[in-house]
């Protein structure tokens, strides 16, 4: 078997766990090229070909096509805080001070979206 320097395995690691592109191809299985880095940080979900290019999608923050707001980051986690929430309370008859604070800080006064 072929070895490699620390630098190289190091590279090879890297591209053997960036996320893959799940976009469909003509064949109808999904593309597997890598996904595109984002600037800040992370992955986006597609490659450079299939909608991740940079400069491509809308911008942070844009409200153009928001209806009722169920799939905003905000309506989302405080989707998986609720389920934590009554998860925890299955296992056990205490919720911890952790679960239970993010779920105040999450679930303000008149936000409840859902
Ligand atoms: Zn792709």
């Amino acid at each position: 078997m072929r070895s490699y320097t620390e630098k190289q395995a190091h590279a090879l690691d890297l591209a053997r766990t960036t996320p893959r592109c799940g976009a469909k191809t003509r064949r109808g299985k999904p593309c597997q090229a890598p996904c595109v880095a984002k600037p800040e940080g992370g992955y986006k979900s597609r490659c450079r070909m299939h909608g991740g290019a940079a400069g491509s999608g809308a911008p942070k923050g844009n409200q153009n096509a928001l209806k009722h707001g169920f799939y905003t980051a905000k309506a989302k986690q405080q989707r998986l805080l609720i389920r934590r929430f009554f998860k925890e309370l299955q296992t056990s008859t205490t919720v911890s001070d952790e679960v239970l604070f993010s779920l105040v800080d999450a679930l303000s006064p008149g936000d409840l979206t859902t």
